[in-house]
Formats: structure tokens, sequence, C-alpha cells
């Protein structure tokens, strides 16, 4: 059976991603910590095991945003790639925005709600949490 690779990477291309197979999940984040981390209103995040996504070029660099987590960026362009936490152990949250190819995903939710910015409209039927 083939499964389906995605890659990506950040904006300068040094660093160079694939994920194997479909992701757990496709949420997006409305929290305050990835809307800083990512400079965006919102963030979305494909969710996978970690034997399933690999850097195949270059190297991210690690921060550590508050404890137990870590989140990963390129350090010559600045694009933040993924999310790992203590709370999901074995889980890596791939941000969707820096995959080649993110319209092949399906958001399945959100997260954080509370956190939503009030003037950002998302017009779906996903859960919310
Ligand atoms: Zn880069
Ligand atoms: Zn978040």
């Amino acid at each position: 059976m083939n499964e389906t690779v995605r890659t990506g990477g950040c904006m300068c291309g040094a660093v160079r991603y694939r994920v194997v197979g479909e992701p757990l999940w496709v949420n997006y984040c409305h929290c305050a910590d990835c809307r800083r981390s990512s400079a965006a209103p919102v963030s979305v995040f494909a969710g996978v095991r970690e034997d399933q996504f690999t850097v195949e070029q270059g190297e991210a660099t690690h921060y550590a945003s508050s404890p137990g987590v870590v989140r990963s960026f390129c350090a010559t362009c600045g694009t933040p790639l993924t999310y790992q936490s203590s709370k999901f152990p074995g889980e890596v949250h791939v941000l969707i925005g820096s995959f080649d190819e993110p319209r092949n995903f399906t958001p399945t939710g959100h997260v954080l709600t509370a956190e939503q910015l009030p003037w950002l409209h998302i017009s779906d039927d996903l859960p919310r949490e």
C-alpha cells in the first residue's frame, strides 16, 4: 500500500520535511501563544505521530515557549514549523501553512476557542472546544 507523502518547509528553503501517511487531525488553534509565535490571527496544525515526520534537509531551531512545550522554526527566515508538548507525547503538530500543498488537508476542529479573536469569523460546523 502506498502511503501519502506530504512535503513542506520554511520560506527560504533551508529546512525541508516530509510527513508520511494521514494526519491524526487538523485543528485550528486559537490560543494566544500560537498566535504570538506564528504572528497570525489563528494557527492551523496537522497533528502527526513523531514517526510520520522527518526533517530531510537543514535543521530547525527549537525554542521552549512554555514549560513542556517546544516550538521549531527556521533560524534563517523565521518560518515557524512545529509544536510539541509533553501533553501530547509522541506527536508533532505541524503548522499547515508550511506544507507545499496545504489545500490537501481537511480541518477537523477548532481548539481553545475561548481565546479566539472576536473579529475572526470562520463559518463551518466543525467541533469547537
Ligand atoms: Zn528558512
Ligand atoms: Zn495553540
